[in-house]
C-alpha cells in the first residue's frame, strides 16, 4: 500500500488536491480535500504512445532485446505504455521485428513500459509519398500476407497505416477493421473522396496528422482536410512544433478536441542520444538539434519525448492539464479500446502514473503501483 499525499490529481474531466491510494498494481483510492491548488506537484496518468519506432540507441525493428531495453528506457519521458511502431521492410525482415517483439510482450519486465501491441507503419503505403520508408520495399495491401505476420506473432498487430487509394476495393481495411485492428492513413496520395469511403469501410485514424498525406486543397480537401472535417475520427499528432506548426495544431484542436487527438512521439532510435549519424528502416538518418532527416531533407522521425509534447501543448497550445491528459492518456488508450484498465487516474484501474512539479518536469513514474524511474 503506498498513499500519494496533497498533490493535485489530473482526473479525466477535473483537476482535484488530494489524496491516492495504490494497492498493488491498482488505484485503490481517490480523496477529494480540495481545488487545484498553485505550486504543488501534479499527479497525471502515465502517457500512452502509440507512434514509436525507437530510442535510447533501441528501434522496435532491430530484433532481439530492442524493444525491452526500450520499454525499460521510456519511464524516463513519462511512457508507461506503447505500441513499438514497425518500418517498410522485406517479409522477413518485419517478420523477425514482429516475433521478437511478441516474445517479449508474453513476458515483460515489470520495471518496463507495457508493451500493447505493434503499430505497423508500411508496407502497404504510396511510393509517391513514403517520407522516411524505404521505397525499395513498399508493396500494395496484401492480406495474405499481412495474415501470415499477425499468426507467426501471436496477433500482436493492433495498428496498421496504410494507403486506401491502393487497397482495392478497400478489402485491407474491412480486414482490419473485422479483426479489431485499427487502420489508419498516411503515406497516401488519397483524395477526399477515397479518404470519406475509407473511413466508411472502417479506417479509424490519421497518422501523423498533415504529415506524409493529401493537403487540404479548396476543390479536394484532401487527407488533411477530411482530419478537419470527420471530427470523430482519432488524429494522431507529433508535437514538437517541427513536424506540425503551433496554428497547424491549434487548428486541429479547435475542430476535433483533446478527446480525438493522441499526441504521439513518432521518436526514432537516436532520441536521447548526442547528435550524430543514424539510421531509420535502414535509410540514413542525420541528427541535429531537434531534428532528425534524411540526406535530402526529409524529416525522418522525431526525437520528441512524451513529456516535452504534452508541455508543449499546455505552453504552446494553452491546453489544460486535463485536456493535455487527454492527448496523452485517454484517448490513445480508447483507440486501442484498454481504456478499461490504463489511459486515466480512477479507482480500479492500473496505478501507472507520473509525478510532475509544479513546472511540469518529470519528477517521478509509477508502472503497476511500482516506482521505476525517478529524477
Ligand atoms: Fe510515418
Amino acid at each position: 500500500m503506498r498513499q500519494i499525499k496533497n498533490i493535485n490529481i489530473v482526473l479525466e474531466d477535473k483537476v482535484i488536491y488530494g489524496n491516492l491510494t495504490i494497492k498493488d498494481n491498482l488505484i485503490l483510492k481517490i480523496e477529494e480535500k480540495g481545488h487545484y491548488k498553485k505550486g504543488k506537484d501534479i499527479l497525471i496518468p502515465g502517457f500512452v504512445d502509440i507512434h514509436i519506432h525507437g530510442g535510447y540507441s533501441y528501434d522496435a525493428m532491430d530484433g532481439g532485446d530492442a524493444v525491452k531495453n526500450l520499454a525499460l528506457n521510456l519511464p524516463k519521458e513519462g511512457t508507461t505504455a506503447f505500441l513499438p511502431t514497425t518500418m517498410t521492410q522485406s517479409y522477413e525482415k518485419v517478420l523477425e521485428a514482429l516475433q521478437a517483439i511478441n516474445n517479449y510482450s508474453l513476458n515483460q519486465d515489470e520495471n518496463a513500459a507495457r508493451v500493447l501491441g505493434v503499430h505497423l507503419e508500411g508496407p502497404y503505403i504510396s511510393p509517391n509519398a513514403a517520407g522516411a520508408q524505404n521505397p525499395t520495399y513498399i508493396r500494395k495491401p496484401n492480406i495474405v500476407e499481412f495474415d501470415k505476420w499477425n499468426k507467426n506473432a501471436g496477433n500482436i498487430i493492433k495498428k496498421v497505416t496504410v494507403a486506401p487509394e491502393l487497397d482495392e476495393d478497400l478489402k485491407f481495411v474491412k480486414h482490419l477493421k473485422k479483426n479489431n485492428i485499427v487502420a489508419s492513413i498516411a503515406h497516401t496520395t488519397a483524395n477526399y473522396e477515397t479518404t470519406k469511403k475509407a473511413i466508411a469501410a472502417g479506417l479509424s485514424s490519421f497518422t501523423h496528422t498533415y504529415n506524409a498525406m493529401t493537403k487540404l486543397h479548396h476543390r479536394d480537401i484532401g487527407v488533411v482536410g477530411a482530419a478537419l472535417l470527420h471530427t470523430d475520427v482519432l488524429s494522431e499528432l507529433i508535437f514538437d512544433k517541427i513536424h506540425t506548426s503551433v496554428e497547424a495544431a491549434k487548428l486541429l484542436y479547435k475542430n476535433k478536441g483533446a478527446e480525438n487527438i493522441a499526441l504521439i512521439t513518432d521518436s526514432m532510435r537516436n532520441k536521447g542520444l548526442p547528435d550524430g549519424i543514424s539510421e531509420l528502416g535502414g535509410l540514413k538518418v542525420i541528427v541535429k538539434g531537434n531534428e532528425a532527416r534524411l540526406e535530402d531533407g526529409s524529416l525522418a522521425g522525431s526525437i520528441l519525448k512524451m513529456i516535452d509534447g504534452y508541455k508543449n501543448l499546455i505552453t504552446a497550445l494553452d491546453l489544460s492539464l486535463v485536456e493535455a491528459s487527454l492527448s496523452s492518456s485517454l484517448t490513445p488508450a480508447k483507440s486501442l479500446k484498454v481504456d478499461d484498465k490504463i489511459g486515466s487516474i480512477k479507482v480500479g484501474k492500473y496505478a501507472d502514473l507520473l509525478i510532475l512539479d509544479k513546472d511540469l518536469n518529470l519528477k517521478e513514474t509509477i508502472i503497476n503501483g511500482k516506482t521505476v524511474y525517478q529524477k
